[in-house]
């Protein structure tokens, strides 16, 4: 028997897929899972065609692996990967590679590359993003780590991704970067995914509340934007979502639902970096924060008998209102990417990673939760420039968010109004404010500091540090 193309290891749904993926483009693909009866049960289910043989032991896989070796890693993220590592660090010869395919924190990327080459391997660490039916139709797939991997793990990741452009033929998975910056986009990938969740979220909370949109207007409002620049996934599954019935009630299924949102961490990632990188990711954040209000279920529900709000109701113009909330949910996705690509450039600088922002946002273009249409525009924005400093400077960008302010500023005061809860269409807003300022509140902070602490300020005159004894020229 020849040897195979690649091994993986780690056959739960991800792997499984990803391995009939592989299949299904002609690879022949050796498995190993740690619970063989998983083994030999998904084994036992492949077609003729597809080339994929089962093993017991991670060195009789090894064994059976064409040089220079690659073996992919599709565990459970943390511990479990390291101890693999370890395993094969002593199975594998120099210049083979180790591809960890997991959600995998990028600090432990930038470890394990490190670690890795010093054993005289090479490592990939790459997101891979599209669930269960991206790993088996094509997902968005973002490597990083040894650059001299690359080379030979690139045909296959190519392959399997998912395919975009006019002929379908530009793959979603191109080479990001050094050590953890592949997990580094992906996280900031699923940072994104949050902010986009909720902005839609807070959309259909003020239509429904505000407007008292039911769930058949709520599919046709949906629908129309599905239509326009809003085109995503996200927008046309959550149209979608308002169709389904209860089968036991017969009722619509989301009003059945707990309000409450869980969490994975991902999210909570990249806003825990940008804070270590001093970024204002703000709306990302929030996202995050929504979801950790919505899991106070019971403290919510004993304040909502005893705090109170205002009692308006809204007297616009109801289709006006809907092409408001179009236009404000537009301009804050915008502030969001915006936010999550200064979020990325420090890190970059930070890591000295060489990113390039208009290839990830092509490889977020199919294949991802986030897909859209509006990618292709964020890609024409940094091939235009390429040093962009804010994605809100490209001059498209720049139209489209001055188009959509005066819709943006009516949303936010609206639902203020009515106090109605829109955190990440209030961030958004009130980033592209600040951001715009040339000069901000921060003098009166200098000068807090300065007054309680001794922290002295710098003037806007003159060069230098400068104190003052407040108390004393009072
Ligand atoms: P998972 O539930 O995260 O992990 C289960 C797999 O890990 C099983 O194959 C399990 O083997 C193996 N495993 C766990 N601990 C192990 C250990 N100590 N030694 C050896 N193997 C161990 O599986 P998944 O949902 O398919 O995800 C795989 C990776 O992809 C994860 O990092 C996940 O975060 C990431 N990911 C998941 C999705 C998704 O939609 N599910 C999307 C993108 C990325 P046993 O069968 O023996 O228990």
């Amino acid at each position: 028997m020849s040897k195979h193309d690649i091994g993986l290891v780690g056959l739960a749904v991800m792997g499984q897929n990803l391995v009939l993926n592989m299949a299904n483009h002609g690879y022949s693909v050796g498995v190993f899972n740690r619970t063989t009866s998983t083994t030999d049960e998904f084994v036992s289910q492949k077609t003729d065609e597809q080339q994929i043989t089962g093993y017991h032991t991670l060195q009789e896989l090894v064994d059976n692996l064409a040089t220079p070796r690659k073996v992919m890693l599709m565990v459970k993220a943390g511990p479990a990967v390291d101890a693999i590592i370890d395993d094969l660090k002593g199975m594998l010869s120099p210049g083979d590679i180790i591809i960890d395919g997991g959600n995998t924190h990028f600090d432990d990327t930038n470890r394990r590359t490190k670690e890795v080459e010093d054993a005289g391997l090479l490592f990939i660490g790459t997101g891979v993003s599209g669930g269960e039916e991206g790993a088996l139709k094509g997902p968005s797939i973002m490597p990083g780590g040894s650059p001299d991997g690359w080379p030979h793990v690139k045909s296959i990741l190519q392959d399997i991704s998912a395919k975009v452009g006019e002929n379908n033929d530009i793959p979603c998975c191109e080479w990001v970067g050094e050590a953890g910056a592949g997990h580094y986009v992906k996280m900031v990938h699923n940072g994104i995914e949050y902010g986009d969740m909720q902005l839609i979220c807070e959309s259909y909370y003020i239509l429904k509340h505000a407007l008292g949109l039911t769930n058949e207007e709520l599919y046709k409002v949906f629908d129309e934007w599905n239509r326009g620049e809003l085109e995503s996934y996200l927008i046309e599954i959550t149209r979608d979502i308002f169709t389904v019935l209860d089968g036991e009630t017969g009722d619509y299924l989301v009003d059945k639902i707990l309000d409450t949102a869980k969490q994975k961490g991902t999210g909570k990632w990249m806003s825990q970096h940008a804070l270590d990188l001093g970024v204002p990711t703000t709306l990302i954040t929030e996202a995050v924060y929504a979801r950790c209000l919505s899991a106070q279920k019971e403290a919510r529900v004993r304040a909502s008998k005893i705090l109170s709000g205002p009692d308006k109701k809204f007297e616009g113009d109801r289709d006006q209102f809907i092409e408001d909330v179009r236009q404000a949910l537009y301009a804050s996705k915008l502030c969001s990417y915006a936010q999550g690509y200064v979020q990325l450039n420090s890190a970059a600088e930070h890591f000295g990673w060489k990113l390039n922002n208009g290839d990830i946002a092509l490889l977020w273009r199919g294949g991802c939760i986030i897909r859209s249409t509006f990618l292709q525009d964020i890609k024409a924005a940094f091939d235009k420039n390429p040093e962009l400093e804010n994605l809100l400077l490209d001059d498209f960008f720049r139209n489209a968010v001055e188009k959509a302010q005066p819709s943006w500023r009516r949303v936010v005061a609206t639902a203020v109004e009515l106090g109605l809860p829109v955190p990440s269409f209030t961030a958004a807003l009130s980033y592209y404010d600040g951001y715009r300022q040339a000069r901000l509140p921060a003098n009166l902070l200098q000068a807090q500091r300065d007054y309680f602490g001794a922290h002295t300020y710098q003037r806007m005159d003159k060069e230098g540090t400068f104190h003052t004894d407040w108390i004393r020229e009072r």
